[in-house]
């Protein structure tokens, strides 16, 4: 037989093919709210004022070369990245008990995490990992490529369009013992619905009670408050509790560093001698898959989260982004209530938090949109809140107003 005679045509990626569809469109009034990416008032991506900075600085930086990074990365880095999730003032830190690893980006962070429980962790029975219904789709694939089977506990309610708080509970406590749990640190996507301090309180309770592992993605910390403490509330509290646990990391969307890859991997270990060995072998598995982790956007992040005028420029561009998106919320929320008086309840678009919104409406009504009215989403009626601007939002929220009526 031929070489590759039985390689299935898989199908596209359903978020790139999107954009692609969005690109050939000719209609001047064409939206993009599919991408999970940061876009301005003008439609543009941003490059952050203070990465901007930090370019020129490593450009003038006499004593940059393009030699190897370590195993596990650029230590100044990975130092800082994990004080910025778990606290300047962490006792995990301080007891030295945080393994911590520069990867590709969320995404390596996560599969790097995801094949150390694969080698390494105690599965009770079967080697499973329990994700959020829905999730970020990938996270399906990620679990998979390491043999760690994903299934799902109910995360959201579509009659409420909000948290299914009493299933998720329920399904931690009937899950057998020491199963894997990946949360949403803040953000969730797709949903941009996240527990209330008081449930994250009640979820550690039940997970610590039942000895769950928490598998913690954060790829959004500072973009849902506008503040990186309040978004880091719930993994400090986690830690607080001892709640074993990882944290994945990304500085894709809160640096604008989407192509640079810069991400970490947490472990919190009860010891610090158990954190060495953990180290030990992340860094046998990073050698294996990517040898040294890349250098250029590690050290950027390096220079804002190590300067203290530099970061505090970033917390900055930061609530710049955030707050970008909190108006488009209050926004759109006001032309569908107020002006058009849309038909239903949509205090959703307001209460939820973060880069996207879950909107409510049929796969039907998102359909129709795209067809009639050039509006790029999901069908799942996720939107990306940062491809609304001033310009766009009232054709965007006629155009719902008229596929939901
Ligand atoms: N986790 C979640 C929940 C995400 O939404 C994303 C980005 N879409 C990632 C991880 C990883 O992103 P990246 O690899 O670009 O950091």
């Amino acid at each position: 037989a031929e070489t590759w005679n039985a390689v299935p045509l898989a199908p596209p990626d359903s978020i790139f093919k999107l954009t692609a569809s969005y690109k050939e469109d000719t209609f001047p009034q064409k939206i993009n709210l599919g991408v999970g990416a940061y876009r301005d008032n003008d439609n543009k991506p941003w490059v952050l004022p203070v990465v901007k900075k930090a370019t020129e600085i490593l450009l003038n930086d006499p004593t940059i070369d393009h030699e190897y990074l370590p195993i596990t990365g650029l230590p100044e880095y990975t130092g800082a990245a994990a004080k910025l999730i778990l606290g300047e003032d962490s006792p995990a830190l301080a007891e030295g008990r945080v393994t911590s690893v520069q990867t590709i980006s969320g995404t390596g962070a996560n599969h790097l995490g995801a094949l150390f429980l694969s080698r390494f962790y105690e599965f009770n029975g079967e080697k499973k990992a329990y994700l959020s219904d829905p999730t970020w789709v990938n996270h399906f694939a990620i679990f998979k490529n390491v043999q760690v089977e994903p299934v799902t506990y109910p995360y959201y309610d579509p009659k409420t369009i909000g948290l299914a708080y009493q299933p998720f509970i329920d399904t931690l406590k009937s899950a057998p013992e020491r199963s894997v749990f990946l949360l949403h640190a803040c953000a969730h996507n797709p949903t941009g619905v996240d527990p209330t301090r008081e449930q994250w309180g009640q979820i550690a309770d039940v997970i610590l009670a039942k000895g769950h592992y928490a598998f913690f993605d954060c790829a959004y910390q500072g973009f849902a408050s506008g503040d990186l403490d309040r978004d880091a509330w719930a993994v400090r509290e986690f830690v607080k509790r001892g709640v074993p646990l990882l944290v994945c990391q990304s500085f894709a969307k809160n640096a604008g560093l989407y192509g640079e890859r810069v991400g970490a991997l947490h472990i919190v270990a009860p010891t610090q001698e158990t954190a060495q060995r953990v180290k030990s072998q992340l860094s046998v598995l990073q050698r294996s898959e990517i040898s040294n982790p890349p250098a250029h956007g590690a050290r950027l992040v390096s220079l804002i989260l190590n300067d203290k005028k530099l970061f505090e420029e970033w917390k900055r561009d930061i609530e710049t982004m955030a707050g970008r998106i909190i108006e488009m919320r209050k926004e759109l929320h006001k032309l569908l209530t107020e002006e058009l008086k849309t038909p239903g309840n949509w205090d959703h678009i307001v209460n939820q938090i973060g880069m996207f919104s879950f909107t409510g409406i049929s796969s039907e009504a998102s359909q129709a949109l795209t067809e009639k009215a050039h509006v790029y989403l999901t069908t799942n009626g996720r939107i990306s809140m940062a491809g609304l601007n001033t310009h766009n939002i009232r054709y965007f929220a006629e155009s719902l107003d008229k596929v939901v009526r």
